[in-house]
């Protein structure tokens, strides 16, 4: 597959499509995939046809990835939901956690950016889990939301004087007062 200009762009700005001058092989001109430059009206079809032809393969593939993760990620995500419910206590201040919410639903009216609220320690974290409870949650843009996930660096957690509050809490409350 040639690599065209417009797909080297696409690729470096990390998106899902790009616009092709040159037709596809069946006179298509438009919209390309940018994962492998094949022409998105042409998709389904080689899709269709690569799998008829590669059946078998695909099939043995699925069995041994099934193998390797016998789990499939839609029950995953089940068992994920069901341990993060075991994260809810019923000691937590509940009105301090409300609080949370509603401090986002004003930062969106405040800003226009997307709030949200997060747990400082992800409640299904690798190493660490977590509790919903007032102090483990902070109120922060959702795309560095969105872009932190479960991941938690524990060097983060660096307790300072104040035992209270782990180092990268201040760091988002600050943000959030500048604005
Ligand atoms: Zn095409």
């Amino acid at each position: 597959m040639i690599r065209t200009q417009a797909r080297k762009i696409a690729i470096a700005n990390n998106e899902k499509y790009y616009y092709s001058n040159v037709p596809c092989k069946n006179g298509h001109l438009g919209k390309r995939k940018t994962n492998n430059g094949i022409c998105v009206i042409c998709f389904p079809k080689i899709k269709k046809e690569y799998y008829a032809k590669n059946k078998e393969k695909i099939l043995t593939r699925t069995k041994e990835l099934r193998q390797i993760n016998p789990i499939p990620s839609r029950i995953s995500k089940v068992i994920n939901e069901s341990k993060r419910r075991t994260r809810f206590v019923k000691w937590a201040d509940q009105d301090q956690i409300a609080l949370h919410y509603i401090k986002a639903k004003f930062m969106e009216w405040f800003t226009g950016e997307k709030y949200q609220v997060d747990h400082i320690i992800p409640l299904c974290g690798k190493n660490v889990c977590g509790l919903h409870v007032e102090n483990n949650l902070q109120v922060i843009p959702a795309h560095i939301n969105n872009s932190k996930r479960n991941h938690f660096n524990e060097e983060e957690l660096n307790y300072g004087t104040d035992h209270s509050r782990p180092k990268n809490y201040g760091y988002y409350e600050n943000m959030g007062r500048k604005l």
